[in-house]
């Protein structure tokens, strides 16, 4: 079949792929810890879902305004503006189906063909693809291990050109868990009002920090009329199926992301944006007590990690993810992935799903149980362990 090129670079996110084997060893009678895939074990707050059940039975299951509610279009730019100190109108807001439409749209409305744009690699797969289809030039920005996966600035210099048109940034990150402090914040701003670039700030992970807040590069000077905000329900609320997401954008930009939401998904859920009301309208203890847990989670997990020979692991800032350097036990990510699944019985991701920059790491997601962490960790720990000592049996002697 003859493809047209723009779908024809497009691969599968590597977290379904292991999934998928995942399930195949389950089937045959496997057990298998799933670290893999990105999303809360935690359900939807019962006062939100209760809230979706009585807008599907009090009939709002029609078509809404293609860009959402004005309710929770207004919630959204009040809320979004008070948590990053910032005023928005609820004009620049688009509610979309998850949040991937405000990463996908303002791509398409910005790139042209040949446009270039960096992005964080190792980093969340969507940003290649979205480049990709949008014509655009794909330029992966290298990360900084010893600095919390920030961007390795001095390469982020080297790589803008007369064609960069966009900089995507994800602070906390999906796969590393790191936070950009404000100086590399502050470096990326700075480029881009001298240049008059576009950014992207995927802050889907904003509310999942455990330390200290995440910055928002929206808030810094100049920076508001060039930035699009990207968030989303599904992370902090627990609501990954609703599909409920936002983008924050500069008002003409926001009508245009408007009309290609009109005509490709019309527009989302209305039963799912009243969810999405008393989501923000509501309590937020669920949210706090999940931060908590996860934060316990993520310090079992990384504990056992560092304990494990030739794994050293930094303490993620944000989101839920551990990305563990591996690169000592001497084999590929995709090599390493695999066996853990099938030796070990945990299915984890291999750093390179993330692009090249993400060899020699695996990224472990703990929003899972503390029972089934400290049941992957010996999993894990072993078969590490028997592939060190396989590798040293191997050496010469001297
Ligand atoms: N951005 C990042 C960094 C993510 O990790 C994800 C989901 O895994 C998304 C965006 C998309 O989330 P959703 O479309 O469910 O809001």
């Amino acid at each position: 079949m003859v493809f047209a090129d723009r779908v024809n670079t497009l691969v599968q996110e590597g977290a379904y792929v292991v999934f998928a084997k995942a399930q195949e060893l389950e089937a045959a009678g496997r057990t298998i810890i799933h670290l893999e895939i990105g999303q809360p074990d935690v359900p939807t707050p019962e006062h939100v879902a209760q809230a979706g059940i009585d807008a599907i039975r009090a009939g709002h299951t029609r078509y809404t305004l293609p860009a959402g509610t004005p309710a929770l279009r207004q919630m959204v730019a009040e809320d979004a503006g008070r948590r990053r100190g910032l005023h928005f109108d609820p004009a620049q807001v688009v509610i979309g189906p998850g949040s991937k439409p405000a990463l996908f749209f303002p791509t398409l409305a910005l790139v042209r063909p040949g446009d270039e744009v960096m992005y964080p690699d190792p980093g969340f797969p969507t940003y290649k693809a979205m480049i990709e289809v949008a014509g655009g030039v794909p330029v992966p920005v290298p990360l900084k291990e010893a600095e919390d996966f920030s961007f390795d600035l001095d390469a982020f210099d080297r790589l803008l050109s007369a064609r960069t048109r966009l900089i995507v940034l994800n602070s906390p990150s999906n796969p590393t868990g790191g936070v950009m402090p404000p100086s590399a914040l502050e470096h990326v701003a700075a480029v881009a009002r001298q240049r008059d670039l576009w950014v992207i700030s995927d802050e889907i992970y904003a509310r999942l920090v455990y330390d200290a807040p995440a910055p928002s590069i929206a808030a810094l000077p100049g920076m508001l009329e060039r930035t699009i905000i990207c968030d989303g329900f599904s992370k902090t609320y627990a609501m990954t199926g609703w599909r409920l997401g936002y983008g924050i954008m500069p008002k003409a930009l926001a009508e245009r992301v408007e009309l290609l939401l009109t005509h490709s998904v019309g527009c989302t859920a209305t039963f799912t944006q009243i969810a999405g009301l008393e989501a923000i309208q509501g309590t937020q203890e669920p949210v706090e007590a999940v931060v908590r847990e996860y934060r316990r989670r993520r310090d079992v997990l990384v504990a056992g990690l560092n304990a494990i020979p030739g794994v050293s692991c930094r303490m993620p800032q944000g989101a839920f993810y551990a990305f563990p350097n591996v690169a000592a036990l001497g084999k590929s990510s995709d090599w390493l992935a695999d066996h853990l699944l099938e030796d070990a019985g945990v299915a984890v991701l291999p750093g390179s799903a993330f692009g090249g920059n993400g060899e020699g790491y695996l990224r472990l997601c703990f929003a899972n149980s503390v029972e089934n962490i400290q049941a992957a960790l010996p999993r894990l720990a072993q078969a590490m362990r028997e592939l060190r000592s396989s590798a040293v049996s191997r050496q010469p002697s001297a």
